[in-house]
């Protein structure tokens, strides 16, 4: 690699390679898996899009002291042991592009409504299936762009997200068209374009003939124009039972779509099991996982991707990671950003919820929103670690110590690359 495509970052307070994560398949970590370095460097490669400069690959990782001559050409920055660097976060769940506002809704759930009463009376998904369908695809793309800007203040460098506000052929890939854009907007983000259209029911239409479209035209369509990476149902009661997610989660296989399940979340369904048996990437929610469930995913590949920003905004149980961990599951976090049940982008918030109410030590919840989330989305051999040859996705954080960044409850970003 020419110098001039060089670029050098010395002094790093500390540096978190999450090597040791990698090496475990990221089950069962412990503190020296983070691979820490005091005074770190990172040389990486940049190309340009655009006419915009955006890092490319990791070349070496190091102390600053052992930088090898070769680089020293190369255009450095100097973070003065005053900040951390960290392989950029991984957003493994998020439903990012919607139109609408639901803070009325909230606040009438913060004065006492249910979830439920609220959905009766039209709020909930649908209100936002509503507004999503009204708005024009351009639109749809502005509010988004907004909001991967905030998440990357966050040190995300990685993001899911999830069609499912359209609820008909049309609309999902309208969508989906907009998570399209964003991947070109963005060169610097990797993202996961999941197709989500067994969200719910769309109101005025039968279930059976709903899943008919899924499966034989939208599926169909949207894996042939690569308008989604891949598929994801929500099953549970009230919602779609196993046998249909499985049925629709084939269809997506024989596709060619990677699959994934909203699993377990408001009742056991055993669809955590269902999705270690389909080989899915990730079981999301798991609130309501069975001791069966929990062995099906330890003993799996798939990961277990917890929400614990939605058990808090509901104010319902957490999903039992402690016991996932110990079992030998992967487990992941992601912020489940959704304007119903957890309106917020800021991932590292979602770790100070995890660490006080789920009890994930700190090696855990650095692995967690790094290497086992992007193992979520099937990118951990380009995401996840700062090694070389992996993509060149850190975060710059505005502080001396990684642990900061779920210490300082909800800080208002500032990450850089
Ligand atoms: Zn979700």
């Amino acid at each position: 690699v020419a110098a001039e495509s060089l670029r050098v970052l010395v002094h790093a307070s500390e540096l978190l390679t999450g090597e040791g994560i990698r090496n475990k398949d990221g089950r069962l970590i412990e503190e020296h898996d983070i691979g820490l370095i005091d005074d770190g460097a990172l040389v990486y490669s940049v190309k340009s899009i655009k006419g915009r400069e955006v890092p490319a690959k990791i070349q070496w990782v190091g102390r600053t002291v052992d930088l090898p001559q070769k680089y020293l050409k190369a255009r450095r920055t100097d973070l003065k042991r005053r900040r951390a660097l960290i392989p950029g976060l991984v957003d493994a769940h998020t439903h990012l592009v919607f139109a609408g506002d639901r803070s009325s809704e909230f606040a009438r759930r913060c004065g006492g409504a249910t979830y439920e009463e609220i959905a009766r009376e039209g709020g909930g998904i649908l209100h936002t299936v509503t507004a999503t369908r009204a708005a024009t695809e351009e639109q749809l793309f502005k509010s988004a762009c907004l909001r991967v800007r905030e998440a990357m203040g966050y040190g995300i460098r990685t993001i899911e997200l999830k069609s499912g506000y359209g609820l008909d052929h049309e609309a999902e890939l309208k969508q989906l068209r907009v998570a399209k854009r964003l991947k070109q907007e963005f060169p610097e983000i990797l993202f996961q374009s999941t197709y989500l259209g067994a969200h719910a029911v769309p109101k005025g239409r039968s279930k059976a003939e709903y899943i008919e479209e899924i499966v034989r035209k939208t599926i169909p369509e949207v894996a042939s124009r690569k308008l989604a990476d891949a598929c994801d149902v929500f099953i549970d009661e009230g919602y779609f039972t196993r046998d249909e997610g499985s049925r629709i989660l084939q269809a997506a296989l024989r596709a060619g779509l990677q699959i994934k399940v909203h699993a377990d979340e408001l009742s056991n369904t055993a669809s955590s099991e269902l999705a270690a048996r389909l080989g899915a990437l990730s079981a999301d929610h798991l609130l309501q996982i069975s001791d069966t469930g929990i062995e099906a995913l330890a003993h799996s590949d798939t990961t277990a991707v917890i929400l614990p920003g939605t058990a808090f905004y509901l104010k319902a149980a957490h999903a039992p990671a402690r016991r996932l961990i110990e079992r030998g599951a992967r487990v992941a976090l992601a912020s489940d950003f959704n304007p119903g049940t957890c309106m917020t982008l800021n991932l590292p918030a979602v770790m100070t919820i995890a660490a006080l109410y789920l009890g994930l030590g700190r090696a855990e919840l650095f692995a967690a929103v790094t290497y086992n989330a992007a193992c979520a989305l099937g990118f951990e051999d380009r995401r996840g670690t700062l090694e070389p040859g992996m993509d060149a996705a850190f975060a710059v954080l505005p502080f001396e110590r990684f642990e900061e960044l779920y210490y300082r409850f909800a800080w208002p970003s500032g990450a850089t690359t």
